[in-house]
């Protein structure tokens, strides 16, 4: 199996996958789009607003397209859902874009999924899983035949997702993952990247991942109290290029958020220190 662009790729029967072209470093390869079903198509995460990309679904989706669903509203996701159900004449599943940046406010779905609300066409039923924490408004999609759980950027293969306060939450992002502990899946199908084959290893090692890179904040607030956020991504993130700082102080941010939520941390005029 191969990550090309403009290639579709079978997964299982009645379950595709199509590169969008838009590999770049927030992306990797680029955007993962799934389609499911053989009579009647479901599109998920149609992906950014390129004609190219849009027409390519279209060529490839070998029955009519009734159904698109999208994981969350970032520009990488989603703005092609509204032209292809103008062309298609689908309906849209998801949920509403929150104010903010980087949110594509031209998805407006038919359909506003709620957790555990589960979609039945006679080839296939989706489950959709609320899982909040990248971004408030994002889905994870449950194909419950196969067990494939499609995970948009909750969790991407090849590196960490950005957790980008206020809308993205690492309390909740953390929650989210450990109820896909309980869940029997097979496989996950992420926004970016390869298939992952071993779904309960790399929700295990996102897990520590983010708790080790939590007990580094706590010790540089230890060895060094009253930092902005600014100051201690040098010190937690010295595995990171400097050229990432940026990207990497908002997820930083947001372990800071979280350790003042379970009281642990406080910050006064930007200043952040432990409590006690
Ligand atoms: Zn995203």
């Amino acid at each position: 199996m191969s990550l090309e662009g403009g290639k579709i790729t079978e997964l299982a029967p009645g379950v595709r996958r199509l590169l969008a072209p838009n590999p770049s470093m927030m992306t990797g390869p680029g955007t993962n789009t799934y389609l499911l079903g053989n009579k009647e198509i479901a599109v998920i995460d149609p992906g950014p607003a390129l004609p190219k990309h849009i027409d390519a679904i279209q060529e490839f989706a070998g029955g009519p397209i009734k159904w698109i669903f999208v994981t969350h509203t970032h520009p990488d996701h989603s703005p092609a859902s509204a032209i292809l159900a103008e062309a298609t004449g689908a309906d849209q599943y998801g949920r509403m874009p929150p104010q903010g940046r980087h949110q594509d406010q031209s998805f407006a779905p038919d359909h506003i999924l709620a957790d555990c609300d589960v979609f039945e066409t006679g080839e296939f039923s989706l489950q959709a899983i609320h899982t909040p924490g990248h971004a408030s408004n994002h889905l994870c999609y449950l194909h419950q035949g196969e067990h494939f759980l499609i995970t948009g950027d909750h969790i991407i293969n090849g590196s960490t997702v950005v957790i980008d306060p206020p809308d993205g939450s690492m309390g909740d992002y953390l929650r989210s993952l450990e109820r896909l502990r309980s869940m029997s899946i097979a496989a996950i199908l992420p926004g970016h990247g390869e298939v992952i084959d071993d779904p309960q290893e790399a929700v295990d090692w996102l897990i520590n991942h983010r708790l080790q890179r939590e007990s580094k904040i706590v010790a540089a607030l230890e060895q060094q109290p009253d930092s902005t956020s600014r100051e201690l991504v040098p010190l937690v993130y010295e595995d990171v290029h400097p050229k990432l700082y940026e990207l990497a102080e908002h997820s930083l941010l947001a372990h800071l958020i979280r350790l003042e939520e379970e009281s642990l941390a406080t910050m006064e005029n930007g200043r952040w220190r432990l409590v006690g």
